[in-house]
C-alpha cells in the first residue's frame, strides 16, 4: 500500500536519484526503488519537498464504507449557536448515558432512532471553521447555518455562507428563536433567497428548519434534515489503510497529560499505535469514545479522545500513524524544525518590510505584531485566524506568539521586545503589576470574550494608528 520511490518521483516531479539522496540524508536505506516506502518516510520526504503528502495517497483498491456526517454550527453572534449546540448535545448519547452531565470535548455524537448518527463539532463560529480549513483539515461535511427569526440575516450570516461556499460544504438552515413573538421566519427566508441561497421551498436543495433552542421545538426536524442532507451526499470513507485524523480540541489534564479530541477521517486508529500529531508525537495509551469509555479503535467520523502524546498539538493538526517510536520522534523533530524555519523566515520578512517602510512609507504595509493568549488551544487558533482576516493591502497582522493561559509578565516582555500588542481571549484580566508594566512600556492589551467584538476593537485601533486604512 505504501508508495515506491518511483511512484513518489512521478507524483512530485522530482528525480528518483534526488529522492534517494534525500533518503540517505535522513538515514534511511532503500534497497530497491520498487520497494514501498513506509508512510512516515514518504511523509518526511514530501515535507522536505513542500508537497502535500496526503494528496499523494492513492485510493485505488481501497474498501469504502458509509460514515456519519460531521456538522459545524455557524451564524451571527447571539443568534443562538451555543444554545443550539447545548440543545443538540442533550439529545446526544453522552447526555443520555451520563445522566445529563456533559463535558466540552470538542465534538459529540447524536444517535438517531433509525441507527444513523451525526457527529457535531462542539465549537461554534466561522473562526473555528476557517481555523481548521487553514490547516488543511477539511473535517466538516455540512454547515448548520443558524439565523435568528427575530433578527434576520446579519453580517456574520453572510460570512458563514461564503465560508461554506468556498469550502464547497452544503448548508442546512436553522431559523432559531421561533418561540419569540417578534419571530418572522418568512422574512428570513426571503432574505436568504435574496443572498443567493436556493431554498427547497422555492425549488432549491437547501433545507430550512424552524427551531427554538429554548423550547427545543423543531430539533428533531433539524436532525432529520441533517441526516437527509448526509444521505444525499452519500458520505463514504475508507476503513482500511493509513489512518487519517484531525484534532478538534487539545487540552492538558493534570493527571493524564495531553488529551486530544480527534475525528477520524479515514482508516482506523488503534490503541498502542505510535502517532505524530502536528509536530508532537506519542504512543496511544488510551482511546476513549465520547462517553469517556475506553475503546480499542476509532473509525471514520468518530470523535475519539486520545491519551499518550508527549506535547500539546493544536486544533486542526493532523494525526499520522507511524511504525515505531524512532520514526515518531524523527517525524516530530522534522516538523518542529520546519515550523522553526518558517518562523524565522517570517521574522526575516518582517524586518524586510520594516526596512522598506522607512524608505517608502506611503506605499508599504504597516506591520502589526500581535501576541495571542486564550483559554484553550481551539480558541487560540480561532482568534489567530480571525485577526489575520484584518489583513489588507495596508495592514499586515503578524501573530508573533500564541499560548494557552492568562497574560503573563513574559508575554509583556516579549511584546515590549517586539513592539507588539497583546490580545487576550476568554482569559482573566491581568494582574495590576502586569497591567502597570504594560502601560509603562506603552503596550496595548485587548481583552475580549467575543471574537466579533475583539475584531471591532482591534480594527478601530488599527484605523487610529494607521490613518488611511479601512
Ligand atoms: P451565539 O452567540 O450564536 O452562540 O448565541 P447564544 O447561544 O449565546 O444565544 C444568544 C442569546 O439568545 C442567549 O441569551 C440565548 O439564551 C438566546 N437564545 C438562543 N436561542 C434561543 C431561542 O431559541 N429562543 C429564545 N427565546 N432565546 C434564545
Amino acid at each position: 500500500e505504501g508508495m515506491t520511490i518511483v511512484e513518489l518521483a512521478k507524483a512530485t516531479g522530482y528525480s528518483i536519484s534526488s529522492l534517494q539522496d534525500m533518503l540517505v540524508n535522513i538515514g534511511e536505506k532503500v534497497d530497491s526503488e520498487f520497494d514501498p516506502l513506509s508512510i512516515d518516510i514518504a511523509e518526511l520526504l514530501t515535507m522536505e519537498l513542500g508537497v502535500n503528502f496526503r494528496r499523494l495517497i492513492s485510493d485505488e483498491g481501497a474498501v469504502f464504507q458509509h460514515r456519519p456526517a460531521v456538522v459545524t454550527v455557524m451564524g451571527h453572534v447571539d443568534h443562538g449557536k451555543t444554545s443550539l449546540l447545548d440543545a443538540l448535545r442533550q439529545t446526544s448519547i453522552a447526555a443520555k448515558e451520563a445522566g445529563g452531565i456533559t463535558q466540552h470535548l470538542g465534538a459529540f455524537v447524536i444517535n438517531m432512532p433509525s441507527g444513523a448518527s451525526i457527529t457535531v463539532l462542539d465549537t461554534p463560529g466561522h473562526a473555528a471553521f476557517s481555523a481548521m480549513r487553514a490547516r488543511g483539515a477539511a473535517v466538516t461535511d455540512i454547515v448548520v447555518l443558524v439565523v435568528a427569526a427575530d433578527d434576520g440575516v446579519m453580517p456574520q450570516t453572510l460570512e458563514a455562507m461564503s465560508h461554506a461556499r468556498e469550502a464547497n460544504v452544503p448548508i442546512v438552515v436553522a431559523i432559531n428563536k421561533c418561540d419569540v413573538p417578534a419571530a418572522d421566519p418568512e422574512r428570513v427566508r426571503v432574505q436568504l433567497g435574496a443572498e443567493g441561497l436556493l431554498l427547497e421551498d422555492l425549488g432549491g436543495d437547501v433545507q430550512v428548519v424552524e427551531v427554538s433552542a429554548k423550547t427545543r421545538a423543531g430539533l428533531d426536524k433539524l436532525e432529520e434534515a441533517i441526516l437527509l442532507q448526509a444521505e444525499m451526499m452519500d458520505l463514504k470513507a475508507r476503513s482500511d489503510g493509513p489512518c487519517q485524523a484531525y484534532v478538534v480540541e487539545a487540552r492538558l489534564d493534570r493527571g493524564r497529560g495531553p488529551l486530544v479530541t480527534a475525528i477520524v477521517k479515514s482508516g482506523t486508529l488503534i490503541c498502542g499505535q505510535y502517532i505524530v500529531v502536528g509536530s508532537e508525537w506519542g504512543r496511544i495509551r488510551f482511546i476513549r469514545n465520547m462517553l469517556g469509555r475506553a475503546t480499542a479503535s476509532g473509525r471514520p467520523a468518530m470523535p475519539v479522545e486520545i491519551e499518550g502524546l508527549k506535547g500539546l498539538p493544536m486544533a486542526g493538526d493532523d494525526v499520522i500513524v507511524v511504525d515505531s517510536e524512532e520514526r515518531a520522534r524523527m517525524l516530530s523533530n522534522g516538523r518542529k524544525k520546519k515550523l522553526e524555519k518558517d518562523r524565522l523566515l517570517k521574522a526575516r520578512r518582517r524586518i524586510e518590510i520594516e526596512d522598506t517602510s522607512e524608505s517608502a512609507p506611503s506605499t508599504s504595509r504597516i506591520d502589526l505584531p500581535i501576541i495571542v493568549k486564550a483559554d484553550v488551544q481551539g480558541t487560540v487558533q480561532a482568534v489567530t485566524d480571525a485577526l489575520k482576516s484584518l489583513n489588507s493591502a495596508q495592514v499586515y497582522v503578524d501573530v508573533l506568539h500564541v499560548g494557552v493561559g492568562p497574560i503573563s509578565q513574559s508575554d509583556v516582555d516579549l511584546a515590549q521586545a517586539c513592539n507588539a500588542w497583546i490580545v487576550g481571549f476568554n482569559v482573566r484580566t491581568p494582574s495590576n503589576a502586569i497591567t502597570l508594566s504594560a502601560n509603562q512600556a506603552n503596550i496595548k492589551i485587548f481583552i475580549h470574550r467575543i471574537i466579533y467584538r475583539l475584531l471591532e476593537d482591534v480594527g478601530n485601533f488599527i484605523v487610529e494608528r494607521a490613518p488611511g486604512t479601512d
